[in-house]
């Protein structure tokens, strides 16, 4: 291929929100049968919810415009005002979500710093504070993220999930999970959703990363977590109407979106192997699924990404020192062969 070709090249890689509806998505929404669903009444909506629900063996769900209002909903129905919320210092809930968890919840973090990303049961334990102290914030939620996107997409092992929970059913705190990327988890590991039901209290989970959707995330709970998650979704103005349209992308997702993802990771691990032989990459995270996160020598993110941009291939900075990748639907064999052909040339 001539340089010349390269001038009409737009490879994507930003992120996995970037994708736009395949037509047979496009059409089982234009085809979804609709009701107002502030009053409960959206059938693909309540089809949507229903089968996440049993899918996950929790005993309901709720549709919500955003992985930000999904997770935020749940630290809110979670806790009290003052309380604390144990992380990761890389987690979406803490870096990603605008400080919502003080503006919404009035929450503070205790931040760990895991592997890439990931806690431990004894980093946990460590950092619960004493109930009995007014001086310390009530320790009242751990927040768990898989994949771990500031970690490079990297999974948790699920043993030390249950040892987690074990720390937190001794201790009565809630366990929530940031599943934006959890079916890319599961695909790999092999795992199953309602292996993940039963150890989390609350779990929310994306259709507009890596399964494909335009918009739409849902949170899983209870039936208790969900009737209170129904009042802070209204009133962070999140109670959509005829909103099964989006829903129905949704279950479209839910039915040929999640076995193909690891086409995603074989694409991701491909371009994580070709970055690594740069000598502008110090290291590349070890690519686990969709992500690849390249740590820079004598290159500033943002003169790679100029380089890159010229040549029609677009990523983002990641912290100070590291560009990221990140494959999806609408990233295929050609454009991959594209971007390797793009990398080597630099
Ligand atoms: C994208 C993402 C979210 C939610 O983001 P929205 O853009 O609000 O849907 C939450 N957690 C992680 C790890 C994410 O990558």
């Amino acid at each position: 291929m001539s340089i010349i070709g390269y001038f009409s090249l737009m490879i994507d890689l930003r992120s996995d929100t970037v994708t736009k509806p395949t037509p047979a998505m496009l059409e089982a929404m234009m085809s979804a049968e609709v009701g107002d669903d502030v009053f409960g009444a959206d059938p693909t909506v309540n089809h949507l919810q229903q089968r996440l629900a049993e899918m996950f063996g929790m005993e309901d769900a709720l549709y919500c415009p955003s992985g930000t209002m999904t997770n935020q909903i749940a630290l809110r129905i979670a806790s009290r005002p003052q309380d604390e919320v144990i992380c990761d210092k890389r987690s979406h809930i803490y870096l990603y979500e605008g400080g919502g968890m003080a503006y919404n919840s009035m929450l503070s973090p205790k931040l760990l710093d895991g592997d890439r990303g990931r806690i431990t049961a004894e980093m946990v334990a460590a950092n619960i504070n004493p109930p009995d102290d007014i001086h310390l914030p009530r320790t009242s939620i751990v927040g768990l993220e898989n994949t771990m996107n500031k970690g490079g997409g990297c999974i948790y092992d699920i043993n030390e999930i249950k040892a987690i929970r074990k720390v937190c059913d001794e201790n009565g705190l809630h366990l929530h999970l940031d599943g934006a990327r959890l079916f890319n988890a599961l695909v790999e590991t092999g795992e199953s959703p309602s292996e993940y039901g039963e150890l989390f209290d609350t779990i929310s989970i994306c259709f507009s990363k890596g399964l494909g959707a335009p918009v739409g995330s849902v949170l899983l709970g209870t039936a208790d977590h969900i009737r209170e998650a129904k009042r802070v979704r209204k009133v962070l103005g999140g109670g959509m109407r005829q909103v099964g349209y989006l829903a129905a992308a949704c279950n479209y997702a839910l039915d040929h979106h999640i076995d193909r993802l690891k086409e995603d990771h074989a694409r991701a691990r491909i371009l994580g192997e070709e970055m690594a032989k740069k000598d502008f990459v110090e290291q590349v995270l070890p690519v686990e699924t969709n992500i690849v996160i390249s740590e820079l020598v004598n290159f500033t993110p943002k003169q790679l990404l100029a380089k890159f941009e010229q040549l029609g291939l677009y990523a983002v900075a990641f912290g100070p020192q590291a560009v990221r990748f990140v494959t999806h639907l609408d990233f295929d064999d050609k454009q991959l062969e594209q971007a390797v052909d793009l990398i080597r040339r630099l």
